[in-house]
């Protein structure tokens, strides 16, 4: 069997190798942290990301790269890609690391992203909000995740210390108007080198404070606009040459409007659904796509409710689980669990997650509620 390399040892990692190795792949992960998630179930080399003698091992151990976290140093990327098959190339990677290259990059598939601006001064972020009005979100154009590095400026009086307070950072910043979004969706596509494309049912998103919730699924919105959300994922897949799965998170607005706001080129947490509640799971899927595989089907077999266990959900969570469930038998729901054997479970960590299958939504969401344990 081949051996897949993967840049990133965290949960997604762990989870694409516990995919992979049910189809007779090895798995080497790098990371710095000494037994990470992936390192766990697959081999791991501990190092830095941007360590170079260790990405020439991973290079030497591996028949092809992968990587599970968008923010891979580009040097190191173009050097395996010199010493080793990195089908998913460089590229993707460059333009979703940076929130204006991706924003064009979007656009010039002819997919609408909310209007923003290029933000260099405080002068030109005045001229902008007063162009796209307020509210508007200023984001740093690198580096933020789970809401880290943005700032939703409300009035007049917050341009200054936004301004300050991002331009910290010393990346360039993007200001976006503030889309008043019915729901959050995400569709994630998969492309094979071959050009072979598939996406997964939409999923309806909630967050609390930045940070996933619930993905629900099939979202509540109708027909015509889960095939229109699927087809833009196909568009963004096909025109930024996606090897691999892209997540394609969106708003939807009630007028029926989408818009996309961001692209990771990775397994996303908003597609953990997949793992019990389709014919083919998202990590399954990313394999079968790197390693030039035909891609698998993508159909939902029930409904679903995915739930994110963060770090104070985790000891109610395993009382909760391990005691017979009147609740889950009275609402015909089948809470599966997923743990990724972080060691500390510090809070609004992602320690693991729950895919609540269900007769439909509605008694996975009232599984949830009635256990107590997510309080919202
Ligand atoms: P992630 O953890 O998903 O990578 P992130 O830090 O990269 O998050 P975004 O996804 O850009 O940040 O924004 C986080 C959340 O903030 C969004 O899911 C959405 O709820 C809200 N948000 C972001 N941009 C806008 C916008 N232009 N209008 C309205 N809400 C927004
Ligand atoms: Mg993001
Ligand atoms: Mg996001």
């Amino acid at each position: 069997g081949a051996t897949v390399g993967i840049l990133g040892g965290g949960q997604l990692g762990r989870m694409m190798a516990l995919a992979g190795s049910a189809m007779g792949y090895r798995f080497v992960a790098l990371d710095p942290t000494a037994d990470a998630p992936c390192g766990q179930v697959a081999e791991q080399i501990v190092a830095a990301y941007d360590d170079r003698e260790a990405a020439r091992e991973l290079a030497g151990r591996a028949d092809v790269i992968t990587y599970e976290f968008e923010n891979v140093d580009a040097d190191v990327a173009a050097m395996l890609m010199d010493e080793s098959y990195v089908p998913q190339g460089s590229r993707l990677l460059h333009t979703t690391q940076h929130r204006l290259r991706e924003k064009r990059a979007i656009e010039a598939a002819g997919v609408p992203v909310a209007p923003y601006a290029q933000i260099g001064s405080e002068a030109e972020l005045r001229e902008a909000a007063a162009r796209l009005g307020l509210p508007a979100v200023l984001k740093t154009a690198t580096g933020g995740y789970d809401g880290k590095g943005q700032w939703v400026i409300r009035s007049e009086a917050e341009i200054a210390p936004a301004y300050a307070e991002l331009s910290r950072a010393g990346t360039e910043l993007v200001l976006e108007q503030f889309i008043r979004f019915d729901k959050e969706l995400s569709v994630i596509a998969a492309r094979s080198p071959r050009g072979e494309v598939q996406t997964f049912p939409v999923a309806e998103n909630v967050h609390v404070d930045n940070i996933l919730h619930l993905s629900i699924v099939p979202a509540r919105i109708p027909a015509e606009i889960q095939e229109r959300a699927r087809s833009l994922a196909v568009r963004i897949a096909a025109g930024l040459d996606a090897v691999g799965l892209i997540a394609v998170e969106m708003f939807l607005t009630a007028g029926g409007e989408l818009y996309v706001n961001e692209l990771a080129p990775r397994p996303h947490n908003s597609g953990h659904y997949t793992m019990e509640a389709c014919r083919t799971s998202q990590f399954e899927q990313h394999v079968r796509a790197v390693c030039n595989l035909p891609l698998g089907g993508t159909e939902l077999l029930t409904p679903v409710v995915m739930v994110n266990a963060l770090g104070e959900h985790v000891e109610p969570l395993l009382r909760r689980i391990g005691m017979a469930d009147e609740a889950a038998a009275r609402l015909g729901v089948e809470p599966k669990l997923h743990l990724y054997g972080k060691h500390e479970a510090k809070s609004k960590r992602k320690m693991g997650h729950v895919n609540v299958l269900a007769p439909n939504v509605e008694a996975a969401l009232a599984w949830i509620t009635e256990t107590n344990i997510w309080r919202v």
